[in-house]
């Protein structure tokens, strides 16, 4: 019996030993681990001291252009801000081309302002180093088809145009935008349906530079988008599509008169994200 009990002393010891051990295993193990699950595989490597860790720059995610849930498959004009705050968006069409994109790029980074640009796929298929330098300089972006087609279209072909244009901007940027605006305003092609039913908002606008008017000055831009601007308005110009020169020699006086009014510049999603409605 003895015997027996001192045995059992023994084994009882030993077992203690090695839960205090185990405990202090775990304990060590969890230490050197803490918050297992957000840790790559090479940062683990890192903390458990086998591999010294090479930093890496951070590589920026391409921005992306979501939009508040309230906005997605509607269409909007402009927006009512809660405080009436002076802000206006200014989109830009047709894009991207040249000289009158790099232009209009200069124009607004040496006036701080960014903008929000509504492309054509094609364009940007023959221009990425412009829209590249467009994303680069913090603009924001919206979609404006492939092809900038008026008609009424099948909802194959206005899927293939939207799609399309969302896969070049993405292929030369890695942008996704949410943002899709008709060519000519026109609702009722097909095309408007289609991006609603992808929960895309459909910008209209409420402030037209009316700078397509091939007739015009460039100071009847300039006055038009002054006389017409309201606090939360998107104004419409134009980069492409055409000869844009007189559109790039307003653009200063555009800026220039709005913030004189007390104007200040934001791009669409930003202006999106203000609006409570
Ligand atoms: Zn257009």
């Amino acid at each position: 019996m003895e015997k027996y009990l001192g045995k059992r002393h023994q084994i009882v010891k030993v077992v203690a030993i090695a839960s205090i051990g185990f405990a202090l295993g775990m304990l060590l193990h969890l230490k050197l681990l803490p918050d297992d699950s957000n840790q790559s595989a090479p940062e683990k490597q890192a903390l458990s001291g086998a591999i010294a860790p090479i930093q890496q720059p951070a590589k920026a995610l391409p921005p992306a252009f979501p939009i508040p849930a309230k906005f997605a498959g509607k269409t909007l004009y402009d927006v009512k801000l809660d405080n009436n705050e002076k802000v206006v968006a200014l989109t830009i069409d047709d894009g991207p081309q040249a000289p009158e994109t790099p232009q209009v790029l200069d124009i607004l980074k040496s006036h701080n302002v960014k903008a929000t640009f509504f492309v054509v796929g094609r364009a940007v298929e023959a221009n990425p180093e412009i829209f590249q330098r467009t994303v680069a300089e913090g603009h924001a972006i919206g979609n404006h088809t492939w092809h900038h087609w008026y008609r009424r279209m099948s909802r194959a072909t206005a899927r293939s145009e939207i799609e399309r244009t969302a896969e070049i901007i993405q292929k030369t940027t890695g942008v996704k935008t949410s943002l899709f605006r008709p060519p000519g305003g026109f609702l009722n092609n097909g095309l408007a349906a289609y991006a609603k039913s992808q929960k895309q908002a459909v910008v209209m606008w409420s402030v037209s530079s009316a700078d397509t008017d091939p007739r015009a000055k460039p100071e009847a831009f300039v006055n038009n988008v002054l006389k017409g601007a309201k606090p939360g308005s998107i104004i419409l110009m134009h980069d492409g599509g055409g000869d844009r020169s007189r559109s790039v020699k307003a653009l200063p006086g555009m800026i220039g008169g709005l913030k004189q009014k007390g104007y200040r510049f934001v791009t669409l999603p930003e202006l999106l994200e203000m609006t409570s409605r």
